[in-house]
C-alpha cells in the first residue's frame, strides 16, 4: 500500500467500516510511514475533540429568524439577478477565451501552412521567332494587313479559339 491508497482509505478507517483485509494492509503502512502514521494522530485528535465538544443549544426563536434571514438574501438576489447584465468578470473571462481561441487557431493554421519561403525553379523564355515572310520592317504581314484596315489583331485570335471549339463540336456531333 503506498500514502495514496492510505488516505483514499483513511475515512473508512477511522469509521471502522474496512475489510479486514484492508485494516491490516493500513495497519502495516501506518508501522512503517511517518507521515502518514502523524496524519492518522492528527485525525483521530481532532475527531476526538469535535466529539467531546459540548452539544450546541440555538436559542428558542432560532428558526423563524433564520428563515427570515433566508428569505431576505433570496428576494435580494431575486433582485440582483433582475437587474444584473453579465458582470465584468464574466466579460473579461469570454474575451479572454475568444482572444486564446485565436491564438490557437493562429497557431494551428501558421503549422498547417506550408513553408513561405517556396522557391520555383527559374524558367527560361525564349523570344519566338516571327515568320521569315516579311516586309522589310520584320513585321508579320497579316499584322500589318489587320492594322493597315483598322482592326484590331485580338478578334482573330479569339475567332480561332472558337473555331477550335467549333470543329471538336462537330466532331462529337452535336
Ligand atoms: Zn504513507
Amino acid at each position: 500500500m503506498n500514502c495514496r491508497e492510505f488516505h483514499n482509505l483513511h475515512p473508512a478507517f477511522l469509521d471502522q467500516t474496512l475489510a479486514v483485509h484492508d485494516v491490516v494492509e493500513m495497519q502495516l503502512h501506518l508501522a512503517v510511514c511517518v507521515l502518514c502514521s502523524r496524519y492518522d494522530t492528527a485525525m483521530r485528535r481532532g475527531l476526538l475533540v469535535l466529539r467531546n465538544l459540548p452539544p450546541l443549544e440555538p436559542s428558542a426563536d432560532f428558526l423563524d429568524r433564520l428563515n427570515e434571514k433566508l428569505l431576505a438574501a433570496h428576494d435580494a438576489d431575486a433582485r440582483a439577478e433582475h437587474f444584473r447584465g453579465p458582470g465584468v468578470g464574466s466579460f473579461l473571462a469570454t474575451a479572454a477565451s475568444v482572444v486564446v481561441i485565436g491564438f490557437l487557431a493562429a497557431i494551428v493554421f501558421d503549422v498547417a501552412r506550408p513553408a513561405r519561403d517556396l522557391r520555383l525553379p527559374p524558367v527560361v523564355a525564349i523570344r519566338p521567332r516571327i515568320a521569315p515572310t516579311a516586309s522589310p520592317s520584320g513585321l508579320n504581314s497579316a499584322f500589318v494587313a489587320s492594322a493597315s484596315m483598322g482592326l484590331p489583331v485580338w478578334p482573330a485570335a479569339m475567332m480561332a479559339e472558337q473555331a477550335q471549339e467549333h470543329f471538336a463540336a462537330e466532331e462529337l456531333g452535336r
